[in-house]
């Protein structure tokens, strides 16, 4: 299989150390030597990349992907796309997350039942450009839950799946399973987007509906997500071993406590992009300050803001991802979520970067071959114009993308490649 050597680059390893010019060979899917300069590494038959002090780094991953989005203004407008249309929109949005280096995606929820999996899949193939995927459930919630958009009179339906009690709940986990996804994704509370004040407080399951949902899907190998904003669905969470926590907004002592507990088990994301765009940069859709005020979105941001700066004090994995795809916030804007976690929650540039890749890889479930540049990891690869690790805003601009690499392959190959010596 075909050799890249990239020379004179500068490489962010993924570990949030600071980076270090090197050398980087890529032997067919995986990085075979990561040499630091001035010691160099024999060419042979190798492509040669001149990286020109250029950064090298680890594909990002998305931590709360929703590819099948298809940027509504309200999310239950998705539920009037028919499936056909709702495919082709998500296979332009993994093209779309891959043209902005997002080598990955895990997936928080799909808009409709075998979205992410058909997606999944013929990436997979090769049939399709996208990031590696994790395909999500649509997501689970219970009647008059998150996501529940039935009226008495009118039998509507958006992006989720509603069953309630163990017996149904079993049914759906099963169900799931059978159709190919990897993660079954579960609205444990409700969420004051919505507009419904005190909703996000709300726990949606019984004890028991989640333990039927977690045995469920522990039986069938499947991971499991939450969207969890009540420190009661966090701590339900956690009982039952759901390995991705979405959210937080309302997390109490006690649920910091046991997040900090388990953090080397659980990875979290606040997915603020959501709410900082609805905020900041939805005027023309209707989100005027006076609808802002009335859906809580900036005091949601504020308790993200105190949460999330406390979470990163605990040294629990925080992960940037932000709901991107609705008319706001559309999906190819991602990397903006970088500049949210320096901004509102005190990281550093390299922290973000290490938590986008390095933790990325973890939760990928790769932790061991994914989301670093290390011998043995598998070549998921950009090369940045400038210092990323520095002001993260650079990754907000595709054309800082000099090059981006998947599986050892180049899907956005450089302009500039030197002769072999
Ligand atoms: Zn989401």
């Amino acid at each position: 299989m075909a050799r890249v050597l990239f020379r004179d680059v500068r490489v962010f390893d993924g570990s949030g150390a600071e980076r270090f010019p090197a050398e980087v060979l890529v032997d067919g899917t995986r990085i075979a030597r990561v040499v630091p300069s001035p010691a160099t590494i024999d060419a042979g038959d190798a492509q040669v990349i001149d990286g020109a002090g250029a950064t090298l780094m680890p594909g990002l991953v998305e931590a709360h992907a929703h590819v099948s989005f298809t940027h509504p203004v309200e999310l239950e407008d998705i539920g009037r796309v028919p499936p056909e249309e709702n495919t082709l929109i998500a296979a332009y949005n993994a093209r779309t997350l891959l043209d902005c280096g997002f080598t990955s995606a895990y997936s928080a929820g799909a808009a409709k039942t075998r979205l992410d999996v058909v997606i999944r899949n013929e990436i997979n193939a090769g049939r399709l450009p996208g990031p590696r995927m994790r395909a999500a459930s649509p997501e689970i919630t219970s009647t008059g839950g998150f996501g529940d958009v039935r009226q008495v009179h009118l039998d509507h339906h958006s992006v989720e799946i509603i069953a309630d009690g163990p017996v149904e709940l079993r049914r759906v986990v099963r169900m799931l399973a059978r159709e190919g996804v990897d993660t079954i994704k579960v609205n444990l509370s409700g969420d004051n987007a919505t507009g419904r004040r005190g909703f996000s407080e709300r726990v949606a399951f019984t004890d028991e509906e989640v333990a039927a949902i977690a045995d469920q899907a522990r039986m069938w190998g499947l991971d499991l997500a939450a969207h969890a904003q009540a420190a009661g669905a966090i701590r339900s969470a956690l009982d039952h071993g759901f390995r991705t926590i979405y959210h937080c907004a309302f997390a109490d002592e006690d649920a910091l406590d046991r997040l900090e507990a388990k953090k080397d088990e659980i990875f979290v994301a606040p997915a603020v992009g959501l709410p900082y765009a609805m905020a900041h940069n939805a005027a023309e859709w209707g989100f005027t300050p006076e609808v802002v005020a009335k859906r809580g979105t900036l005091a949601q941001i504020e308790r993200y803001q105190r949460v999330f700066r406390e979470m990163r004090k605990r040294h629990i994995r925080v992960l940037p991802g932000g709901d991107y795809g609705f008319a706001w916030n559309p999906i190819g804007t991602n990397a903006r979520d970088f500049e949210h976690f320096v901004n509102l929650f005190g990281y550093t540039p390299r922290e973000v970067l290490r938590a986008a890749t390095e933790f990325g890889g973890a939760l990928m479930g790769m932790a061991d071959e994914l989301g670093l540049v290390r011998e043995g990891y598998l070549a998921d690869l950009l090369l940045v114009l400038g210092d990323p690790s520095a002001d993260v805003r650079l990754l907000q601009d595709r054309d800082n993308l000099l090059a981006i690499m998947k599986d050892g392959a180049f899907y956005k190959p450089p302009n500039r490649v030197a002769v072999a010596a």
